[in-house]
């Protein structure tokens, strides 16, 4: 096992991490900006570096800073958390080249599971259901107006890069599947260096639904089942459950399986989520694979038993899967609420700035992961994330009572956070019945 690591990340889940290194007897680097300076999650790390000023540019994406800290410390590995460096094969190259172990998957599997026209082909192979369209990026436009014709509009043209939902234009006409190619070429080429698009059917009104799957480096894959992330506002997540609800065990378990041999099949090692939306009629189709630890990923922990950052970090050392895929059972069921400094009433506007009341909920089946504290002054220069509200029930209705009792228990100001909307959500007969697609929250929110 290692005997130091450097987390490349911030907030709640450079904590995360660090509690994860402790729980394995691992000394932690902590990178830092200068916006971080005084961060409450630093006096938790054994070593501290400061990488640069508050922008990210300056900093947390500073790869030949990073690289430094992690040689000037000895430390042995780069945990990179989510967002930043976590999905740039790059980064993890460089790591390899220096001897540093990357936490995360090689950079050979990370392109290849990346890359939607080479993940699309691989998970044909796996048998993990995939969107039908074109096979590969469209070359010829003819062809690709045959194909919308032979699956039906509405279609979706999407980036080979893509991400951040950039370089994605829906189609419902021959006349506006020509401007959708030219369109999302362009913003492809802007976004991301490279023009390539495919085409793919569109599913109206559907559920988003992913596969939590973890691989270690002895070609051993596992599922740990599925949560579902419906309630989206402009694609980002607001609460996550798991596991799914209204999918019956031998579909969700298909699904899964298939999940964890697309990851096999890339020789994947750490944790990684298989991303689908899943119509009413229980039919799965893959969106992407996301080759790190997720936001929500506390969930699956909570349902499962299993400490995915730690197995992630035991794995990365070399070490096989402590769980097999029979050990692996649901137990009740879990929901995450993140909380954000955001005004809903603003069309939420962040809300960077002082936390004088921080009082975080607790009791039976009630998780908090978060890196504030009163006092705690929120940078301007991040993501408006500042916690993750978990609770665990029997079942369902029990976990969302008690979600609903630990939001009112929450006291957070003086700044507004996201916790009045999670209430309002949680209320919402569309939400109890499980009823939703990945447009209520929108819908909701303009009436
Ligand atoms: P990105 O990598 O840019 O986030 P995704 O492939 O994950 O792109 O798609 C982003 C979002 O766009 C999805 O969460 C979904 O809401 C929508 N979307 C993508 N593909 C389809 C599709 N075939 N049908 C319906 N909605 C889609």
């Amino acid at each position: 096992m290692f005997g130091k690591i450097l987390i490349a990340n911030r907030g709640e889940i450079a904590l995360r991490i660090i509690r994860a290194a402790r729980s394995l007897d691992i000394a932690t680097v902590c990178v830092f900006s200068e916006a971080d300076a005084n961060a409450p999650w630093l006096e938790l790390a054994d070593e501290t570096v400061c990488i640069g000023k508050g922008p990210s540019a300056d900093s947390y994406l500073r790869i030949d800073r990073i690289i430094s800290a992690a040689e000037m410390t000895d430390a042995e590995a780069i945990h990179p958390g989510y967002g930043f460096l976590a999905e740039n094969s790059h980064f993890a190259e460089v790591c390899r080249d220096c001897e540093i172990e990357f936490i995360g998957p090689s950079p050979e599997a990370m392109d290849l599971l990346g890359d939607k026209i080479n993940c699309k082909r691989l998970a044909r192979k796996a048998g993990t259901p995939v969107f039908p369209g074109t096979d590969g990026e469209i070359e010829d436009l003819d062809e690709a107006i045959e194909i919308a014709e032979e699956i039906g509009y509405p279609v979706i043209v999407k980036a080979t890069a893509g991400g951040g939902g950039k370089g994605m234009r829906v189609a419902t006409d021959v006349a506006s599947l020509r401007k959708a190619v030219t369109a999302a070429q362009q913003e492809a080429i802007a976004s991301f260096g490279n023009g390539a698009v495919y085409l793919e059917k569109f599913l109206e009104s559907a559920r988003h639904i992913e596969v939590q799957v973890l691989g270690d480096k002895h070609g051993n894959a596992i599922h740990l089942y599925n949560r579902d992330c419906t309630s989206q506002r402009r694609h980002q997540k607001l609460i996550e459950e798991g596991p799914a609800p209204g999918v019956d065990p031998e579909v969700r378990d298909r699904v899964c399986n298939s999940a964890a041999e697309l990851i096999r099949k890339a020789n994947y090692s750490g944790a990684a989520t298989v991303e689908f939306l899943m119509n009413k009629k229980q039919e799965f189709f893959m969106l992407e694979v996301n080759t790190r630890v997720q936001v929500e990923h506390p969930v699956t922990e909570m349902i499962t038993g299993v400490d995915i950052v730690k197995e992630s970090i035991r794995v990365a050392a070399g070490e096989p899967l402590s769980w097999s895929q029979d050990e692996v059972k649901i137990n009740g069921h879990a929901i995450e609420c993140r909380l954000n400094a955001e005004d809903p009433s603003k069309n939420f506007m962040p809300q960077p700035g002082l936390i004088e009341i921080w009082q975080p909920a607790g009791g039976p089946g009630v998780r908090v992961e978060s890196h504030v504290r009163p006092g705690y002054r929120i940078p301007p220069n991040y993501d408006s994330m500042i916690g993750k509200l978990i609770v665990h029930g029997r079942d369902r209705n029990e976990a969302i009572v008690r979600m609903r009792c630990a939001l009112s228990e929450m006291k957070v100001g003086p700044i507004a956070t996201t916790i009045p909307l999670h209430l309002q959500l949680l209320n919402q007969q569309p939400f109890i019945e499980a009823d939703f697609d990945i447009n209520w929250v929108e819908r909701l929110l303009e009436e």
